[in-house]
């Protein structure tokens, strides 16, 4: 179980049609999520990333869109364990439900693109995963063949002033990501009265209640 760092394939050129590698990845989710409502959202596409310039890597066949309802509570274990295993899967790059994970970091991060991902998973191969690498096989191995996912991730934590440590972290770099033009806050893992009023900026101009508080509502309108 070990998270892939590095190495991002991007795409150079149209291929013509789906690698080997995404078309097991699509069969395995299939076999082992169509009973819970898993369908195939499609693998090669010509095309750039939607709202951008930059060509897909659906347009070199090794993406592959998973798709699964909308709000199921299934989905979002196993794109997780994609990411806790793209290292023996040889994938690079998992969105799904306004979040990324791709090579550049371990962790998820707020996905902001044109498309939620809310009713699919995309899932990018590396090369050698692509190029047959990645078998049913071994995604049975590694994932299991529909055996219950794991459990999602905990929530998020609420914080308000006072509260310490890594989610802090998270919400202060976050914080900094919303507003770049204003002075960065420390990222100290502190959540102190200049986070706090940044809190409160924040939720005033989202519609929420400026209360300093970081609950679900909060986090959600953070993009977590
Ligand atoms: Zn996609």
């Amino acid at each position: 179980m070990t998270i892939q760092i590095g190495g991002y394939q991007g795409a150079r050129s149209c291929t013509g049609g789906p690698t080997q590698g995404a078309r097991n990845l699509m069969s395995w989710w299939l076999g082992a999520y169509g009973s819970r409502g898993a369908t195939n959202l499609g693998i090669y596409n010509c095309r750039p990333v939607s709202g951008g310039s930059v060509l897909s890597v659906h347009a070199e066949g090794r993406a592959a869109d998973l798709g699964a309802p909308v709000g199921n509570p299934w989905s979002w274990g196993v794109m997780d364990t994609f990411r806790l295993n793209s290292q023996e899967l040889g994938l690079q790059c998992v969105i799904h439900d306004r979040r990324i994970w791709s090579s550049i970091a371990p962790d998820w991060r707020p996905y902001s693109g044109s498309s939620p991902h809310t009713d699919h998973g995309h899932v990018e191969l590396m090369w050698w995963a692509a190029n047959g690498g990645l078998t049913v096989d071994r995604l049975n191995q590694v994932m299991g063949g529909g055996t219950p996912p794991p459990p999602p991730p905990p929530a998020m934590p609420v914080l308000r002033l006072g509260s310490t440590g890594d989610a802090v972290r998270r919400l202060q770099e976050t914080l900094n990501r919303w507003y770049p033009s204003l002075p960065p806050l420390a990222v100290d893992g502190d959540f102190g009265p200049r986070t706090d009023a940044r809190v409160r900026y924040f939720q005033g101009r989202a519609g929420l209640v400026a209360d300093g508080i970081v609950g679900p509502a909060t986090w959600r309108a953070l993009g977590f």
